[in-house]
């Protein structure tokens, strides 16, 4: 069990992060903002997969305009993230922004900030702190990696300072690297300075099949220690694969709470006779739909099997020619392997109804 970090916790719309809230996964969309139909879509499917909080890009007036009617059009929170413009970050709230992501270093003027600060406490927005380490200011390429954390609290210890003196508290925090230890050392040094929510994320990871593992590792690091409040896998490409990888992660960690079942799988080895992966998948298509966070397990031999998954609510254990049903770790049923599947759906239907 995780003990998760102490923070206050923030609001953003209905969403709470922080004081031991679920960790919300969020996802950004990848359309142009002023294509409303686009985002809408974009947005809906982002929910459908799990999504808690989804982020629009607003570079321009013409995305600001739009975003309004995107609040309008869907039931998420929406994060405008701003670079550079103070326009556009208050444009954003007034439109409805549960929330803004930026980063105070790139936007010139320590007045404009004090406006974007006054303006998101007018309209109760909240406001992420987003420190990247190829960002930051003073960074230059000749500063060695190992200075390269301190410099990115030091800089989020600055901004920090400078909405708690406006008396705006509505904040979240993110540091972030492509690099996974420097994500881990500087998150864990935010962690410790502050007590505000922290949003985790390896940013640039890459291609999804190259960003699983290490912002798996980043991430799951820091959720294991407790630290992170909400989420962002960054990948190229479709954003319903961040929300996929995003609860996997947290499932690993028995973070994710779910109305949905979990299917495991036996790795199989040489004791196994059937075809246990065909199996899982046909187990899968079963499972699509089903509403109830049962616990399903295929398991390739009743030597290990029985017992791997005795907290299974439902446990296929392959033998040759036959099956054997059991429930959370009691033998149910033994039938032919042609009628396993079959069995299993109706083992499945009459839980559901439980
Ligand atoms: S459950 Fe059986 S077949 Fe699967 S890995 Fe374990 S010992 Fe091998």
């Amino acid at each position: 069990m995780i003990s998760r970090r102490k923070t206050r916790v923030v609001e953003v719309g209905p969403v709470r992060l922080g004081g031991g809230n679920p960790v919300a996964i969020q996802s950004m969309t990848k359309v142009d903002t002023s294509d409303v139909g686009a985002c809408v879509r974009q947005v809906r499917r982002l929910t459908a997969a799990g999504c808690d909080l989804v982020r629009l890009a607003v570079p321009t007036r013409a995305d600001t305009a739009a975003f309004g009617e995107i609040v309008r059009r869907v039931d998420v929170p929406l994060i405008a993230d701003v670079h550079f413009s103070p326009e556009r970050a208050i444009e954003a709230i007034e439109a409805g922004a549960a929330k803004i992501r930026i980063n105070p270093g790139n936007i010139k003027k320590q007045g404009d900030v004090l406006r974007i600060i006054d303006c998101a406490k007018l309209h109760g927005a909240a406001m992420r702190i987003g420190v990247n380490e190829a960002s930051i200011r003073d960074l230059k390429a000749d500063v060695p990696a190992a200075r390269r954390t301190g410099l990115m609290v030091r800089e989020m210890t600055k901004y920090v300072r400078i909405f708690e003196r406006r008396g705006f508290e509505k904040l979240v925090l993110s540091v972030k690297s492509a690099d996974v230890v420097r994500t881990i050392e500087a998150n864990r040094a935010v962690a410790e300075a502050f007590d505000y929510p922290i949003h985790v994320g390896l940013t640039h990871a890459g291609l999804p099949e190259d960003a699983r593992i290490p912002s798996a590792v980043a991430i799951g690091t820091l959720l294991a220690e407790g630290i992170g409040d909400t989420i962002r896998v960054s990948v190229a490409g479709d954003p319903v694969a961040e929300v996929q990888l995003g609860r996997e992660i947290l499932r690993a960690l028995g973070l994710y709470e779910e109305g949905r079942p979990r299917l495991t799988v036996c790795p199989t080895c040489g004791r196994c006779k059937i075809d246990v992966v065909r199996l899982a998948r046909q187990v899968r298509k079963l499972l699509d739909g089903v509403e109830k966070p049962l616990k399903v397990a295929v398991m390739g031999c009743i030597v290990n099997g029985p017992g791997e998954c005795a907290d299974a609510d439902l446990a296929v254990c392959a033998a040759e020619g036959k099956g054997f049903i059991y429930a959370h770790g009691k033998k149910k049923a033994v039938v032919p392997e042609e009628k396993l599947l079959d069995t299993l759906a109706d083992q499945i239907r009459s839980l559901q109804t439980e």
